[in-house]
């Protein structure tokens, strides 16, 4: 079954916004298959988003990724990598739709409170680089 690599970056954890991201994951029905808390080293956070790297705002993103701990989350069920990324809406805050959680939640496309894998590919990547220790 399809799986998929979702985060609560630093300010998400920071505004207690855990619960009701999950909530909304989990209500939907796609199954957790990893769940932990950790900070993120410069070299994690640079390796994740490396297709960034050219981007003028990459030093500010890794710095935001770094500045508190992070929920790293490994979600399954039937086209969950589409599908999450429809519940998480668009990049920038100001393009995302009520009722997804960056429509929700945030203002500034630089404190987007989440992080879903943008493909099936990208989502194994992700999964290795964020669970080594392997999934339930
Ligand atoms: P993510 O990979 O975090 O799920 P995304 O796939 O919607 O987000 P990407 O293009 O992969 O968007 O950008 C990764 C992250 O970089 C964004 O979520 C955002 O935090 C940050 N970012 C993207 N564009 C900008 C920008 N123009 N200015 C500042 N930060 C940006
Ligand atoms: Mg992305």
């Amino acid at each position: 079954m399809e799986r998929t690599y979702i985060m609560i970056k630093p300010d998400g954890v920071q505004r207690n916004l855990i619960a009701p991201i999950l909530e909304r994951f989990l209500a939907k029905g796609y199954i957790l298959r990893g769940l932990k808390f950790l900070t993120v080293s410069k070299s994690l956070a640079e390796t994740h988003y490396a297709d960034l790297s050219s981007k003028p705002f990459f030093g500010a993103l890794v710095e935001y990724i770094t500045s508190g701990p992070v929920v790293a989350i490994a979600l399954e069920g039937k086209d969950v990598v589409a599908q999450g990324r429809k519940i998480i809406g668009a990049t920038n805050p100001a393009a995302s739709a009520p009722g997804t959680i960056r429509g929700d939640f945030c203002i500034e496309v630089g404190r987007n409170v989440i992080h879903g894998s943008d493909s099936v590919e990208s989502a194994e990547r992700e999964l290795g680089l964020w669970f080594p220790e392997g999934l339930v």
